[in-house]
């Protein structure tokens, strides 16, 4: 057993902290290289990399466990691998082999063994895939050189307060364009949003809701998360695309599978206009991601109006049951669908 970083890990935030380790891999001559472990925290690229003036970038997010039984776990890793697989095809960049991904975030997470917060912290280990384009360009193309790395970070809850209901707001600007690049995990789509996001935290609200931005008619996502509703008869209320631009979520793919097939709901995934959301017919709201897990929506502001969801008291009963369940499993507290917990071997 590898002795733990010395840290506080019940007051960490969600913030960026070296670890010891980081996982590097090129892509030179067509080929992705073997890659592997480093301590160098830096990248040097030549001023004219792709990824500083065409923005060939794109990231992933998933996070390191400690079970209640001392292993060490992630959550589902193949589906970060075969999203950024896709996010680079749509980028024109070459896509990281899948088993090489999965490879890379076990030998990362395994190095940084000390740095996995102890089991009922509510501290985990963040790890971030990312990729961008190190290659030269100056005329328009995508690059022919690539550098693909993980970084990891122990982080505490991204919403302070965990699952303490958050006030949101819906956004003026467009997140992502119709058939556009918001159904993958690019870093230019946040560049887009970020403008947003100063503003709605400037105004007192903890993220911006998006809606379509064809119509502006119906809800799509927040900046970093995806929403679930659950309606007044109980069912939970999943929001999907008519242009493609809702992120495919692994949190929400797995709450959905969870409440249907383990908690006996009923899940609609259909298209949810704003107006519902103005009618009152929702009872309780959450933004889920990694990041967040699930945070409770207390109230939605659009502009003069307060739309009150189930206010800012408490987290309603299904997002609390859906949390915990999920939570649960990934921490290996109970069991769940097979497949979804990846085992970092001691
Ligand atoms: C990463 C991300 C999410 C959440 O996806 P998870 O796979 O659940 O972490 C939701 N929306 C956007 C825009 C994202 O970038």
């Amino acid at each position: 057993m590898i002795e733990k970083k010395d840290l506080d890990w019940g007051s960490l935030g969600f913030a960026y902290r070296p670890t010891d380790y980081s996982y590097v891999c090129n892509y030179k001559n067509g080929a992705w290289e073997e890659g592997g472990l480093t301590t160098d925290h830096s990248v040097t690229m030549s001023e004219c990399a792709g990824i500083l003036h065409y923005c060939q970038e794109c990231f992933e997010g998933l996070k390191a466990y400690t079970t209640e039984d001392g292993r060490i776990v992630c959550f589902r890793p193949d589906l970060n691998a075969d999203r950024m697989y896709t996010t680079a095809e749509r980028l024109c960049m070459p896509p990281f082999p899948k088993d090489k991904f999965i490879e890379a975030v076990k030998q990362v997470v395994k190095a940084n063994e000390a740095w996995v917060p102890p089991f009922g912290s509510g501290a985990t280990l963040y790890i971030r895939p990312v990729m961008f384009a190190t290659g030269i360009v100056i005329g328009v193309k995508p690059a022919e050189e690539y550098q693909f790395r993980i970084l990891t970070t122990p982080v505490g809850p991204y919403y302070k307060g965990g699952a303490v209901p958050i006030s949101i707001c819906i956004s003026q600007y467009d997140r992502a364009a119709p058939r556009g690049t918001g159904n993958i995990k690019a870093g230019l789509n946040y560049a887009m949003s970020l403008r947003a996001n100063v503003e709605a935290h400037a105004n007192g609200f903890a993220e911006n809701l998006y809606l379509d931005s064809e119509s502006r008619t119906y809800v799509e996502e927040a900046g970093g998360a995806n929403i679930l509703f659950v309606d007044k008869e109980g069912t939970l209320v999943v929001p999907i695309s008519h242009t493609d631009s809702i992120l495919p979520s692994i949190t929400r793919r797995s709450l959905v599978t969870v409440a249907t097939e383990m908690l006996g709901m009923k899940v609609d995934e259909r298209y949810v206009k704003f107006s519902e959301v103005e009618n009152g017919d929702f009872v309780e709201a959450g933004l889920c991601g990694t990041a967040a897990v699930i945070s409770p929506v207390g109230k939605i502001t659009y502009g003069d109006e307060v739309i009150n969801i189930s206010g800012m008291e408490q987290a309603g009963p299904v997002m609390t049951k859906l949390r915990n369940t999920l939570t649960d499993i990934q921490s290996g507290k109970i069991e769940g669908p097979e497949g979804w917990i990846c085992e970092i071997d001691a």
